[in-house]
Order: structure tokens, then C-alpha cells, then sequence
């Protein structure tokens, strides 16, 4: 059996282990020290955003996110449909109803008139004081429509949780996804564009929610002597161990980019002359970190050749691919939540796959990759 070829693994750089040993060193083995600090400025520099708390996790941080716009019991947020599970289950958290919304072609992430449909239809039913909180994302690391996000967002008076868990280095216009929203989420786990093996970000402008998104994450302590509570807290810090990886990670984040792209330019060459499958455009004005290289499959123009062919044929040669997220309202767990849209997401489930896109991978592997595409469309003609 050949080496496995993954869909996205980690990349170390060449500074990691010294900010780890550092962090050994000088005994910083604890959720806060000077790597967590560090970590956040060198986030808060790169996105050109003034706050920045280094969490656990991507989930942890929208989890927080939701706490702090005052999500609780019985809201409703208007979530994008088509993500990663991660996406949604804080809503659930805090006892509210995702209401999931459809996507839009040129960015497969929330369709702005999907969202305004929902709200005004909510609206009508007498639910304005539960609306509580937006939550677009940037998958694959495509920028979501946040101009129209935004607009909508700020008629209707509902704040938005941008959830750039995917999409760290992408960039409308040169203003970065997570920067858009009331607040932003990035996630540094072992599959993502750089990683911290695992953690995540919450960032804002907003200098009063970064600071209570620190006091809420290291257990709501009062000021006090002894331990005093008026606030219910959570476990939710940063590590100042990880965040030593994250520092070093953050110096290749470019490269990691520029390494991401060229696999995805390599796919468009290989599918350059083969009709029916197609690889998502940037719209003008929009950048992608490309985290993920995904493709459509139209069976009816590829002489048969399906999504499932093309992902059986490579998991035979050991090399990871996957049916892109399966959307919220499709889920056994969400399968009493409402959903606005005409089902777009519904049929990029159905005709699109996450092809390998690592940063660290080498000629040989991307040979066997070219070699067994070529195999399935060489049989099909
Ligand atoms: C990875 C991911 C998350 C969750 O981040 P974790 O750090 O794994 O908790 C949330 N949303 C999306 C879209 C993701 O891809």
C-alpha cells in the first residue's frame, strides 16, 4: 500500500519547537504566559483587528461568541447551513434554535436573500425580540458575501458571529474574514491552514467583549482574595504551550497561503480539459486562502464519471478525498430545524468533493494524485 496522501495535515515551520522549549524553559506551562499574548498580537497585527483572545478551540470561541451577544434560552440565530457541524452546536448550548439558512452559487457559503427571506419571515410569526445573532462562514476558505451580510444585518439590528474558522488569510478586498462581524472565529486545529494541534481565536474591535471573552475562559473570577463568582465561567483558555506552536506557525501563515493556492492552480490544470467538473472561481475583489481545493461533478457531462467514482478511485490508492459538508438541516440531530432556501447546498452535497490539498505535499504525491484522475477519465472516454 502507498503512503496515505491526506486531505489537509499539519505543517510545522522551523520555529515551533523553539517557542515550545521556551515555553518549558521558563516553566510558562499553564492557559496564559507570554507565547498566549504573543499569539494574540501576531492575530491581531495579520488580520488588522484590534482584540484578539486565544481559545481551545474554533467551537469554544463561537461558543463564547454566542454568550456574549447574549444568546440564551428559547433565541433563534440564523445560521449558515452548509458547515461543519462545529458551526451550529453552540446555539444548541445555550438553549437556543439554529434556523438554518440556504447557500448562494458564487460563494457556496450563506445566501444573502435566503437570510432576509428567514428574517422577514420570522418576523411576521412575532419573533423580532428572539432574533439574536447571524452566523455566515467562509468554508473552504472562500470569503462568504459579508457586504451583503452586513447590510442585512445592520437593517434588522442582528449582530453577526463570522465564523472564519476555515479562512484564516482570506480577504475581501483586502479586509480579512473574521473582521467583518461583530466578532470572528478562527480555529487553529490539526486539519486547518496552520495549527496549534488545537485551539482557536475569537477577535473583535470591540475592546469590551475580547476582555469579557478572557474573563468568561479562565473560569469568571471575581476580583477577590479568595474564589468569588457572580458569573457562571468556563475552561475555555489557550494553552501558553500551544500558543508557542501558533507564534511559530503564524511566521510561515504566508507561505502556507501561497502553498495552498498552488494546489489548487495544479487542480485547475489538471481538470483544464476535462468537461463537467468544475473548481470554485473567486469573485472580483475576493481571496481565497484555498484551504481546501473542492470540485463539482456533473455526471451527465463527464461520461458518467460521478463524485463517488472519482473519491473510490483515489481511496484505492490510499489518498484521502471527501464529499463536501453535508448541510445542518440534512442531519438526523437537526432534522426538526427550519430551513430557508431552494436547496443549493443540498446539491453541492450531492456533486462535490475535498480534493488533498496539504501544504507539505511533494512531486511524487502529486504524480500519483494527477495519475489517478487521468486513470478515471482516460476509462470514462
Ligand atoms: C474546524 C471548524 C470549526 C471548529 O473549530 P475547532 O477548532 O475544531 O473546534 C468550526 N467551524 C468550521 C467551519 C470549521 O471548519
Amino acid at each position: 500500500m502507498s503512503e496515505k496522501i491526506w486531505l489537509s495535515s499539519p505543517h510545522m515551520g522551523e520555529k515551533e519547537q523553539q517557542f515550545v522549549k521556551e515555553a518549558f524553559d521558563t516553566n510558562w506551562i499553564a492557559p496564559l504566559g507570554p507565547h498566549v499574548n504573543g499569539f494574540e498580537s501576531d492575530l491581531q497585527e495579520y488580520n488588522n483587528i484590534q482584540h484578539v483572545a486565544a481559545l481551545m478551540s474554533g467551537t469554544s470561541a463561537l461558543h463564547l461568541g454566542l454568550i456574549l451577544l447574549g444568546v440564551g434560552t428559547g433565541d433563534i440565530v440564523l445560521c449558515q447551513s452548509f458547515t461543519f457541524s462545529a458551526s451550529a452546536n453552540p446555539i444548541v448550548y445555550q438553549g437556543a434554535e439554529p434556523v438554518f439558512i440556504d447557500s448562494e452559487q458564487d460563494t457556496w457559503n450563506m445566501d444573502p436573500i435566503a437570510l432576509r427571506t428567514a428574517i422577514e419571515d420570522l418576523i411576521e410569526q412575532g419573533k423580532k425580540h428572539r432574533l439574536k445573532a447571524i452566523v455566515p462562514v467562509h468554508l473552504y476558505g472562500m470569503p462568504a458575501k459579508m457586504d451583503e451580510i452586513m447590510a442585512i444585518s445592520k437593517e434588522f439590528g442582528i449582530p453577526v458571529l463570522e465564523d472564519a474558522a476555515e479562512a484564516l488569510g482570506s480577504h475581501i478586498n483586502g479586509k480579512k474574514c473574521g473582521t467583518f462581524g461583530d466578532l470572528g472565529v478562527y480555529s487553529f486545529n490539526g486539519n486547518k491552514i496552520i495549527t496549534t494541534s488545537g485551539g482557536g481565536a475569537l477577535a473583535s474591535n470591540n475592546k469590551e467583549l475580547i476582555e469579557k471573552a478572557r474573563f468568561l475562559s479562565t473560569q469568571a473570577r471575581d476580583v477577590a482574595p479568595h474564589y468569588q463568582h457572580s458569573n457562571i465561567g468556563y475552561n475555555y483558555r489557550l494553552s501558553n504551550v500551544l500558543a508557542g506552536i501558533g507564534r511559530g506557525q503564524m511566521q510561515v501563515l504566508g507561505e502556507r497561503i501561497e502553498q495552498r493556492r498552488a494546489m489548487f492552480e495544479f487542480y485547475t490544470e489538471i481538470f483544464s480539459n476535462i468537461s463537467g467538473v468544475n473548481l470554485l472561481k473567486e469573485p472580483k475583489g475576493y481571496f481565497s486562502n484555498r484551504w481546501l481545493t473542492t470540485i463539482l461533478v456533473d455526471s451527465k457531462k463527464t461520461g458518467g464519471v460521478s463524485r463517488e467514482v472519482i473519491r473510490l478511485q483515489l481511496e484505492q490508492d490510499n489518498i484521502e478525498s471527501r464529499p463536501l459538508w453535508k448541510p445542518m438541516h440534512l442531519q438526523p440531530v437537526y432534522e426538526n430545524s427550519r430551513f430557508y432556501g431552494s436547496g443549493v447546498c443540498e446539491m453541492l452535497f450531492e456533486n462535490g468533493l475535498c480534493l488533498p490539498s496539504s501544504s507539505n505535499l511533494d512531486e511524487e504525491d502529486r504524480n500519483r494524485i494527477k495519475n489517478n484522475i487521468k486513470l478515471i477519465f482516460s476509462n470514462a472516454l
